[in-house]
This record gives structure tokens, sequence and C-alpha cells, in this order.
């Protein structure tokens, strides 16, 4: 594999972990007041607009076009047509005019990201579409996008390399690792560590390091590109009054995370604690919608979000399940608890997410918990099964717990709901022996007693293996 070929590869990856800690990289504890100034920034570039020959920006453009040929024939890609026809109805509405200059491919990965390169090849993962809550905020996201695009942050940020002290660095990076310039959230090198631990195992640190440089977009850019997802999702007629909500939402769910050194990343105290800067970014976006909308925030009434957030479950409740189980696989189950409880703000796909709960008190006990996860899954599992969108397999792990405590009359009769719903079930003939061997012993069990949330969150077996020791408080359990 050559240098290039591996810097490619890694920098996939890297834009993988920029969800996790959206703002760490921009962290200037002296930042001054954030004023937004469009009048700094590079010109809009043309629609349809390609590169001199020869250039350094074509040099830039043929070595994207092979990372996106990775993307195109990526066995991550989710092909959906359905899928594929809504997100992409809505980035060609916000893109206007450029709708011609981007191309969509929608990745499974279960992580807060889109991606828009310098030649308009643009990624939107599914960990995002499960975070949004309307296609409000999925437009902001592509308009934000849009902004590094149309004004070619990639190339500011090389210019900038090129002249601080890092112009070595820029020469010998460029081509490959800026074929993914356009990240959504600045990367930060924890950030792409951590996020490399979920997804694909060792990965050279030294590249991460310089990805992670060449990505960090500044303050000010990232400032502007959030003023384009207003000015862009705006012009397209969508809401903008609550994007910053969506930023904020990123916050929330880092302090609901299992493991302290994700709720102590500075991600999460920067807006809740001393840091000013990403309070002033929200401050910003907020002020200028304003401007925009003449002085009175864009929102909805409450009855007309509610009936957006309706329509946008409308859109991506086939896959809810699928983007539910894929988040489960970071295995930071508090995480998980809280976008579980921000879906059910509205009381839609109670079976579902009921079950999905159910998963994630599971999971998270049988990691060895001392809290009461388990028998909170017994709760959230019954939850479920009182709504017909409830899956099947709800009884199935339903009698796993049930199992698990030793309730086998319990257990037993879960998995005979389980066989008589799911006859033809490829694992039928397991749940069978598991009826069998457990209807050898039917004596009573210890009655347990759910109580309302987990207390405490196990140690970390995963994404942030340096911490070990259980973590203080968890706001898991959000439903
Ligand atoms: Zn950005």
């Amino acid at each position: 594999m050559s240098a290039l070929k591996s810097l490619r590869a890694v920098l996939l990856t890297g834009v993988a972990l920029s969800i996790a800690l959206p703002f760490a990289v921009q962290a200037q504890t002296d930042a001054p007041p954030l004023v937004v100034n469009l009048g700094n920034d590079s010109p809009e570039r043309q629609p349809g607009q390609k590169p001199v020959p020869n250039s350094l920006e074509a040099g830039i453009w043929a070595e994207t076009a092979k990372v996106e040929h990775d993307a195109r024939t990526s066995g991550e890609r989710d092909t959906d047509p359905a899928l594929e026809a809504y997100i992409g109805g809505v980035l060609t509405r916000v893109a206007g005019p450029f709708s011609g200059d981007v191309r969509l491919y929608v990745m499974d990965r279960p992580f807060f990201n889109a991606s828009m390169a310098a030649t308009g090849y643009t990624e939107v993962w599914t960990g995002l579409l499960l975070r949004c809550e309307t296609e409000d905020d999925l437009a902001f996201v592509l308009g934000h996008e849009s902004g590094h695009f149309r004004h070619s942050h990639v190339m500011r940020q090389y210019q900038a390399m090129k002249d601080g002290q890092n112009a070595a660095l820029a020469a010998s990076i460029l081509l490959s690792a800026v074929a993914l310039g356009a990240s959504l959230n600045a990367n930060s090198y924890s950030a792409i560590r951590d996020i490399n631990n979920v997804t694909s195992g060792l990965v050279n640190l030294t590249y991460l390091g310089t990805i992670a440089a060449l990505m960090n977009y500044s303050r000010d850019m990232e400032a502007q590109a959030d003023a384009y997802g207003l000015i862009y999702a705006r012009a397209a007629n969508y809401y903008t009054g609550s994007a910053a909500d969506l930023w904020r939402e990123r916050l929330n769910e880092t302090a609901a995370s299992d493991y302290e050194k994700v709720r102590r990343s500075p991600s999460r105290i920067n807006v809740f604690g001393d840091h000013p800067l990403e309070a002033d970014r929200i401050t910003a976006l907020n002020a200028r919608d304003l401007s925009l909308n003449g002085g009175k925030a864009s929102f909805r009434s409450p009855e007309d979000s509610k009936a957006a957030r309706a329509a946008y479950r409308d859109h991506i409740r086939p896959w809810l399940g699928a983007w539910l189980k894929d988040d489960l696989r970071r295995q930071d189950y508090g995480q998980t608890l809280y976008i579980i409880g921000r879906l059910s703000r509205d009381g839609l796909d109670p079976g579902l997410l009921n079950f999905y709960k159910g998963e994630a008190l599971r999971l998270r006990g049988k990691r060895g918990a001392e809290g009461s996860d388990m028998e909170n899954a017994i709760t959230s599992y019954k939850a479920a099964l009182e709504n017909p969108d409830a899956p099947k397999e709800t009884w199935r792990q339903l009698g796993d717990v049930y199992r698990h405590f030793g309730m086998n009359i319990e257990a037993v009769d879960a998995f005979k709901h389980y066989i008589a719903l799911a006859p033809d079930a490829q694992d039928a003939w397991m749940v069978q022996d598991q009826i069998d061997t457990l209807s050898k012993d039917l004596r009573p069990a210890p009655v347990i007693t759910p109580t309302e949330a987990p207390t405490t969150t196990p140690p970390s077996i995963n994404a942030t293996p340096a911490e070990t020791a259980p973590a203080a408080s968890s706001s898991g359990g959000t439903t």
C-alpha cells in the first residue's frame, strides 16, 4: 500500500471521528467574541466550475475522485433507493444552483457526520440521520457543508497551513488529505483515536495527527459555514430557528456518555462550562437567524414542530431499527439511551423504541454493571410489548433477561411467545432448546424489582480503553 493510499484510508476513518467531539479542536480559552464576517471569506465558486488544468486544485480533485470511488463502492454505502431519494432531495433543495455539482452517498455508519469534499462529493452518515429531529435539521447540516464547498474552505485551509509553520506538512499531505476536507465538525486527534478504536482498529496515529491538523478548520470558517447553513436552508424554505439546538444536542449526548472521559471532553465543557467559544458559536447562529428573519426567530409553532418531527420520522421509519441497532455497536449505551429518549418525546414508535431501550440496558447490564440495568430492561421490553410495533425479538430478549435472573418460569413463557410469533425464525431451534433446558428446572426464582433508572455505569470496554474506572453517574435511561 502506498503512503498516499494508506493516508487516504486513514482519512476516511478520520472523518468518522469528527462526531464524537464536535468542537474539541477549536478550544481556545481566550478566544475573542465571535464576529462572523462573511465578507472575509473566499469568493463563492460558480456552479459547474472546474479547476484549471494542472493546477493545485486539479490535483486535489484527482485525488478526491479516488476517495469518491472508494465511497461509491464501499460495503458501508446504503444504496436503498427510497433513502437516497429522500436525502438526495433535501440536498438538491439546499444546494440550489449547485445541485448539479453535488453527489450524495449515504453511509451506514453510526456516527454524527456529514462531509462535502472540494469536488462536491458528499457523504451523509446514518448516525447523523438518526440524530436529526426534522428535515430542517438535515437541511441546516447540508447547508453548513455547502458553505465549506461553495467557498472553497479546503483551499483556504491549505493556504493557512502553507503560510504558517506547517508548510512542509501541507505539501506532504495535501493531495490525499484534502479530499475529505469539508467535514462537518472540526476533527481532533483524540476524537479520531476514539472513533478509530470503535471502527477499524489499528491505524497509524502519526497519520491521524497530521490529518487532524489539516481538517481543523478555523473558528472563522466553521462560524461562516454555520451562517451559510442558515442562509442556504432558508433559501430552500426551511426553518432555521432550531439550528443551534442541533449543536447543543451533540453536547447533551456527550454528557450522557457511559464514560467519564467522554463526558469531560471539551465539547461538553465548552458550552456548559467556562469555555466561551462554542457558546459564542451558538449565540452567533441564533443572532444571524434573527437578522435573516427580520428580527424574529425562524421557529415553527409547537404544533407545526411536532408535525415536522412526525413527517421526518415517517421518512426514516423504515431504517430506524437498523440505525439504533448500529448505534448499539458503539457500546456507549448511555448515549444510545439519550438518543432514544429524544426520539420518544412525541410518543411515536413506542414498541420499537422501548425494545431498543431494553437492548441498551440489557447490554450495559451484561457488561457487568452493578446497577439495575437488567431489571430496567425487563420494564422496557414489557413496555414495548404493549405496542403493536414491538419487534418479535422482544419476547426472546425478555426471556434472555429472565433467564439471567434464574426466573425460568417467566423465561420459558417469554421464549414460547417468541416461537409462536416467529416459528420460522432462524434461531427458533435454539430458543426451543432453551425452553427444553429451562423446563427441567421450573422452581420459582427470587422476585426482582425494577427500579426507576440505572445509577451506575460499568467499566469501559470500548472506545476509551484508557478509562477503566466505573463512571460516577449516568444520564442514561431518559425515557
Ligand atoms: Zn464545518
